[in-house]
C-alpha cells in the first residue's frame, strides 16, 4: 500500500501482475483541465488504485476516484461545491481492436509501458461532472433574494406581483397538472 501524493507514472502491467494497491490525493493543480473546467477545489482528490489480474489473464486496474470541487450555479452563478465520484475497471491493452473486445464491464486503456496517471484521473473526474450544477430550488431563491423565509418557517416569494422566474416556474407547474 502506497499512501501519500499519488504517482505521476506507473507501468499498469507491472503492479497488476504484482496485485499492488495505491492510495494517494492528487491535487487539482496537477490536472489542468478540471482546473480550468471548475472553480478550484480545497483538496486533492481522493484516489484508490487496485491493481489485479483478472481471470482471463487481463491486467486491470480498479480506480476509485472523489473530489469536491467548486462551480459557479448557472441559476443564479453564485458559488457551490459539487462531489464528483467515479469508480471504473480500465483493462490494460496494447491496440484498438483488443479494445474493442473487451467485456462492457472494462473501460480499455491503451498504454505499451508507462501510463500518465494523472491523466486518468483527471479523464475520470472530467466523466463524471454534471453537465449543469444548480443550487437546490429554494436555496438558489434564497441566494438571488427572491425568497426569503417567514417567522413560520415557510418560504416566501418578495414582491409576489413582480414577475419573476420563480413565478413562472410555479405557473408552468401549474399548468403541467392540467394537462
Ligand atoms: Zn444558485
Amino acid at each position: 500500500m502506497t499512501h501519500g501524493a499519488l504517482p505521476n507514472t506507473v507501468e499498469v502491467r507491472t503492479l497488476a501482475a504484482r496485485g499492488v494497491v495505491i492510495e494517494g490525493g492528487l491535487t487539482i493543480a496537477r490536472m489542468p483541465r478540471l482546473e480550468a473546467a471548475t472553480d478550484g477545489a480545497d483538496a486533492p482528490a481522493a484516489v484508490h488504485i487496485d491493481f489485479q489480474r483478472d481471470e482471463e489473464g487481463r491486467y486491470i486496474a480498479v480506480l476509485d476516484v472523489s473530489m469536491q470541487v467548486k462551480v459557479p450555479c448557472q441559476r443564479c452563478l453564485d458559488g457551490m461545491v459539487i462531489a464528483l465520484s467515479s469508480h471504473s475497471a480500465l483493462a490494460a491493452v496494447w491496440t484498438d481492436e483488443q479494445a474493442q473486445a473487451l467485456p462492457s464491464r472494462y473501460d480499455p486503456l491503451i498504454t505499451e509501458g508507462e501510463t500518465d496517471l494523472w491523466r486518468v484521473v483527471e479523464d475520470e473526474l472530467l466523466l463524471s461532472m454534471p453537465a449543469f450544477s444548480y443550487h437546490d430550488d429554494v436555496l438558489c431563491g434564497i441566494k438571488t433574494g427572491v425568497l426569503t423565509v417567514s417567522t413560520e418557517g415557510e418560504y416566501v416569494i418578495d414582491e409576489p406581483d413582480k414577475e419573476n422566474p420563480f413565478k413562472v416556474l410555479a405557473a408552468l407547474k401549474a399548468d403541467s397538472k392540467i394537462d
